[in-house]
């Protein structure tokens, strides 16, 4: 019987094969050399490393994966970090050997960054160490991972970024790790090359040897160690089952997202950068519902300039030009803070200043990203949305700065804002008539209304966003958008859930939005509805008290 360790799986798929474990490179050196001759190897280790993380980063831009090379490059850049060479030398002064001094100086980054208690910080900590374990290899010539010949499921400590980026794509089938999060950079890799992944796997290293067999299941999140035949079967059917899923579904790419009894919904697409745009396209994508353009703000060390924004606003506009592509004004505060913005720390953050907060208080960010944004808007139909929107005078003030920067620049934009606050869902009717659409962010309104912490791990059992209480605010939310005439749609995870889209249908809402993948999937879904019957079950739903009850009556009805 197959022993089966459990993680988080981060890209679904099914993969089987003999494990390859990742070795690390020894940390004492043959002989410890003067603390001179440490000095000379470390410093030549850190141009050798920088060169070898451009070069991934050169590969991976001319395959076309920009935010994955932009990476690399912050991890040369890193490698070369004046705070960590001075760390390094004074350790080196002190007698320690280099790749010591290295693993040392990168474990006070590291707890540096972790201490912030922030998800986006602790993942660029693996970057810290992933530049670390680099520059140790780079310390150790003779030491090398013996080579990968066969399909392989590979499995690591942490396996990093720049790891991740330079395996050999045509062996590995999986990968699966002791250590990560769904927001390392490691997850966000293995999204983007389709790998199937799980991490979080405790002590997965210790248990596994290399070339025994394993199967991973990248959408349970499950290791099985030692699977039997009959194991295996389950795999190869599960593997076969998914690719012929997608076959079906790519099937339904160019066919519209509609009721059985023509009822018409838009699917668009959830993107970060203009990078994913092509996979947005290819799942039938039918414009942009949600560009968080505050990844474009972290990818690097400082704001980004106008014409840097104007660059990747045009991409993705060009990409659509017939399609409205909604881009959504800097969200930062919450999870999200920049790293060049000098946080203040905020008890809550959550409730502090986030999002069209954060830019009506810091105009000059919001001026330069609406200036960005009217002068791209004449290559498509652009929609800027507002985040964090809870009152009136918010929107006005925004349309103040738009209208400024219209004057300045020309363009043309739709103007609309999430309704992610319970309080902006419940005046929706009144807020109506001073935009031209609503896109509910979901995964915010549901820990507003809830109260429960969207990335606490201890209430996260409380996180029901088919509550029926969350259903009244989506409730009012479209009549207060249809009363009015404007369209509504649903922007958070909710969007593309299986068993949430019969009720947003019958809700009403125009538009879905979507993480890319899901698209095909959600059209699917639409497409065995009838317009009516999920009218009926979201009334129903309505009265329900309990998120369970809620769940229930869709799984009873479809
Ligand atoms: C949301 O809150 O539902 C949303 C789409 O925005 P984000 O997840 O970026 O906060
Ligand atoms: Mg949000």
């Amino acid at each position: 019987m197959a022993e089966i360790v459990r993680g988080v799986g981060v890209s679904p798929g099914f993969a089987t094969g003999p494990a390859y474990i990742l070795p690390t490179a020894p940390l004492e050196p043959k002989t410890l050399g003067s603390p001179q001759e440490e000095r000379t190897a470390y410093d030549a280790a850190v141009v050798i490393s920088a060169a070898q993380l451009e070069e991934i980063a050169l590969q991976l831009r001319s395959e076309g994966h920009d935010s994955e090379a932009g990476i690399m490059e912050a991890q040369s850049l890193m490698a070369r970090d004046p705070t960590m060479l001075d760390a390094v030398h004074e350790r080196i002064d002190a007698g320690q050997p280099a790749a010591h001094a290295v693993q040392e100086a990168a474990a006070d980054i590291k707890a540096a960054l972790e201490a912030l208690e922030d998800p986006y910080l602790a993942a660029r900590a693996a970057d810290v160490q992933d530049v670390a374990d680099r520059i140790i290899r780079a310390l150790h010539p003779d030491f090398d991972a013996p080579p990968m010949r066969d399909p392989c499921i590979l499995v690591a400590h942490d396996l990093t970024p720049s790891q991740t980026a330079s395996i050999d794509r045509t062996l590995v089938r999986g990968f699966a790790t002791d250590a990560g999060s769904p927001t390392s950079h490691t997850a966000i890799l293995a999204r983007a090359l389709d790998i199937p992944a799980v991490v979080g796997l405790g002590d997965l290293t210790e248990r596994v040897q290399n070339g025994q067999e394993i199967a991973l299941d990248g959408e349970a999140g499950t290791v099985s160690l030692n699977p039997d035949g009959s194991e295996r079967e389950a795999f190869a059917r599960g593997a076969a089952a998914q690719a012929e899923q997608k076959r079906r579904l790519h099937r339904l790419r160019d066919e519209p997202a509609q009721t059985r009894d023509g009822h018409r919904l838009t699917l668009a697409a959830n993107i970060g950068s203009p990078d994913d745009v092509p996979a947005a396209l290819e799942a039938g994508a039918e414009g942009v519902g949600l560009f968080r353009t505050e990844f474009l703000f972290a990818g690097q060390d400082q704001m980004p300039g106008e014409e840097d924004q104007v660059e990747a606003y045009a991409a993705v506009l060009k990409a659509m030009p017939d399609e409205t592509v909604v881009i959504r004004t800097l969200d930062v505060g919450g999870d999200k803070p920049l790293p060049y913005v000098p946080a203040t720390r905020e008890e809550n953050p959550f409730l502090g200043l986030r999002g069209i907060r954060y830019t009506l208080a810091n105009s000059e960010v919001m001026r330069s990203q609406l200036r960005a944004l009217l002068r791209a808007s004449k290559y498509g139909k652009l929609a800027i949305m507002f985040p964090m929107v809870s009152e009136l005078e918010q929107i006005e003030q925004a349309r103040t700065l738009v209208a400024e920067a219209q004057a300045e620049v020309g363009g043309e934009a739709e103007i609309g804002i999430m309704v992610e606050v319970p309080a902006a869902a419940l005046i929706a009717h009144q807020l109506a008539p001073h935009v031209d659409f609503f896109s509910a962010g979901t995964n915010d309104l549901a820990q507003y209304g809830l109260a429960v912490d969207r990335v606490n791990e201890r209430v996260a059992a409380l996180y029901r966003p088919l509550h029926p209480a969350i259903l009244s605010l989506l409730a009012h939310t479209v009549a207060g958008a249809h009363d009015h005439g404007r369209w509504a749609g649903i922007c958070g995870e909710m969007g593309g859930d299986h068993l949430a889209i019969p009720l947003l249908v019958g809700l009403g809402f125009d538009e879905l939005s979507m993480t890319p993948s899901r698209i095909p999937a959600a059209k699917e879904r639409i497409r065995n509805l009838e317009l009516a019957a999920c009218r009926d079950l979201a009334q129903r739903a309505l009265r329900c008290a309990t998120a369970a009850e809620v769940e229930q009556i869709v799984r009873n009805r479809f």
